[in-house]
């Protein structure tokens, strides 16, 4: 029987790689990953998880089910043109080339070229490559660049927003103006491991304290964004799902 985490006292599984899930049950979340996830995830998507789970900084990985999830999202808005904030070893990139057409297109975001290049090996093997733009470099310049020529606007399909949190709301006032109407806009970590509804005293890492304020701003200005449709997931760490309608 499936049992909740203070009931059986571990605690320490969300901690792991992988086990990225607001579930209060440990159990029903292994139940998903081993029954619906692992037996279908490609293996390229596999091999990319082992070598990434090996990477000190895995925590920041997308978990298994979210990338089905994405994937399955992807394939069924028919998404072509698509854009990436916040790439880190690749996961959800992966999820993202093999589920648009062969023509479809990824701009991939980053600061961080060395750990992109950790997973690009097993994106090249998959025979997906092609589909990405990788740029090095912090997002907001460069979309404030692509906002300057009027081809850009309402040209992308699919935009997944997953990087500084502290800037998704200055993130959102440009991709607004990039999604096509009836596009979609998905932001990451909107649950931020739960703290949104921690009492202000509760021990929290300094790093989930730090950026708590900044999802809590972010979630009641999507709430209140008459220009957006939203429906958020709790997927993973929390996905807001955000479908442009004006
Ligand atoms: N989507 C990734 C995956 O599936 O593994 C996880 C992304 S990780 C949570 C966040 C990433 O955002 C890091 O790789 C970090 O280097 C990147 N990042 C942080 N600040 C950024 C910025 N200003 N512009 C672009 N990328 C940034
Ligand atoms: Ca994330």
């Amino acid at each position: 029987m499936a049992t909740t985490n203070t009931e059986n006292g571990d605690q320490g599984r969300h901690q792991e790689v992988g086990h990225k899930s607001l579930l209060q049950s440990d159990a029903l979340y292994q139940y998903i990953l081993e029954t619906s996830v692992y037996p279908r995830e490609p293996e390229c998507m596999k091999e990319l998880r082992d070598i990434t789970a090996k990477h000190p900084w895995n925590i920041m990985t997308t978990s298994a089910d979210e990338g089905q999830f994405l994937n399955m999202l992807l394939k069924l808005i028919n998404a072509k043109n698509t854009m990436e904030i916040g790439v880190y070893t690749g996961y959800s990139l992966l999820a993202t080339a093999l589920a648009i057409p062969d023509d479809g297109k990824i701009l991939a975001m980053d600061i961080n070229r060395e750990n992109y290049e950790l997973g690009l090996p097993v994106i090249q093997k998959a025979g997906v490559a092609h589909k990405i733009d990788f740029r090095e470099g912090p997002a907001l310049p460069l979309l404030d660049q692509m906002l300057q020529d009027e081809k850009n606007h309402g040209s992308f399909d699919f935009i997944f927003v997953d990087a500084d949190k502290d800037n998704y709301l200055n993130y959102h006032k440009r991709l607004l103006d990039l999604v096509k109407v009836g596009g979609l806009i998905g932001y990451d970590n909107t649950l931020w491991n739960g703290s949104v509804v921690a009492p202000p005293d509760a021990p929290l890492r300094k790093y989930v304290r730090y950026y708590r304020d900044f999802v809590l701003e972010l979630n009641k200005a999507l709430a209140a964004d008459p220009r957006i449709e939203i429906c958020q997931l709790p997927v993973g760490d929390g996905i807001t799902l955000c479908r442009r309608v004006k």
